[in-house]
């Protein structure tokens, strides 16, 4: 096997790790928004394509001959850096959540980028187009959160400002 395709399914298992922490963390915060019924539902309909693109990426992983088994282990990578980025069950979640999430799509983009030039390199074809629909789908969101958050954040102060005990 070359460097190239060891690399590749190396990136290819990272990227499943990084899926099922988004899941974790979009699911989080879909369950405890309450008042940004937008959010929620822009959370809500990531939560599905996330769980698609581990899917797609098990599917990438099975073409390559490789056994998707071991993925717990390399699920807990992500775990520490995630919850660092949380900023859950503070007062001011929504924002912190929306920064967060804004955060967590760029690297997302930037996992999908390197993917796709790495399964080019090796003439994997198949890969390199699944890479490319989930990249749009990051875009899309990672450009959703960033559009939105202003106002998430105009919302937030106004409830804080107005004493409203649910900010969330
Ligand atoms: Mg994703
Ligand atoms: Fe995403």
């Amino acid at each position: 096997m070359t460097d190239a395709r060891t690399n590749l399914i190396d990136w290819l298992r990272d990227a499943h790790a990084m899926e099922k922490q988004a899941e974790t963390m979009l699911k989080a915060q879909h369950e405890r928004l309450e008042h940004y019924p937008e959010l929620k539902n822009r959370i809500g309909q990531h939560i599905e394509e996330t769980k698609s693109q581990a899917e797609a990426l098990e599917g990438c992983l099975t073409r390559l001959g490789e056994s998707t088994s071991g993925f717990k282990d390399a699920a807990g990578k992500m775990s520490a850096m995630a919850q660092g980025m949380g900023g859950m069950f503070a007062s001011d979640e929504v924002v912190k959540g929306s920064m967060a999430g804004y955060t967590f799509e760029h690297m997302e983009i930037a996992s999908y980028r390197a993917l796709i030039a790495a399964a080019e390199a090796v003439g994997d074809v198949d890969t390199a187009d699944v890479c490319r629909g989930i990249l749009a789908e990051e875009v899309e969101m990672a450009d959703w959160l960033g559009e939105h958050l202003p106002a998430v954040t105009r919302q937030f102060l106004a409830r804080d400002e107005a004493d409203v005990t649910a900010k969330r």
